[in-house]
């Protein structure tokens, strides 16, 4: 599994999901994180996050997130929350994305009743086929 953009993120934090789930989702206010760099306040109500929290499993694969960890692009930069399933932090880790059910260039939306729990690995196959098969 190849995360291209992992390299540049810092982990600030970890967290179950019994913490995280339920203060996500439509209608939330921010979380404020205090971490090494201070404190950060976090947006926790868009689709991204509503999805993650309606499902936490990859709907191709089944594989189940575990994990939300705090990063950011450095020190406090771009913070925000991700979901992943993490066996070993070194060897085993896996991102959780928002996926376009349908592709948005075949005409489907930015809302949530698009929106799918889709590991790293899978939406990578997936791209924009559709319909996706979940096979791969
Ligand atoms: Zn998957």
């Amino acid at each position: 599994m190849t995360l291209i953009n992992e390299q540049k993120l810092i982990t600030l934090g970890v967290y179950s999901l019994e913490t995280i789930l339920p203060r996500i989702g439509f209608g939330k206010k921010s979380i404020m994180f205090d971490t090494m760099y201070g404190d950060v306040s976090v947006k926790v109500n868009s689709v991204r996050m509503e999805c993650f929290r309606r499902n936490q499993k990859c709907i191709i694969c089944q594989l189940v997130a575990n994990r939300f960890l705090l990063q950011s692009f450095g020190k406090l930069n771009g913070t925000h929350l991700n979901l992943y399933f993490v066996e070993d932090f070194d060897t085993k880790k896996v991102l959780y994305t928002r996926d376009h059910w349908v592709p948005r260039r075949w005409g489907g939306s930015n809302g949530i009743t698009n929106a799918r729990t889709m590991c790293w690995d899978c939406n990578q196959n997936k791209k924009d086929k559709f319909p996706p098969s979940p096979l791969g």
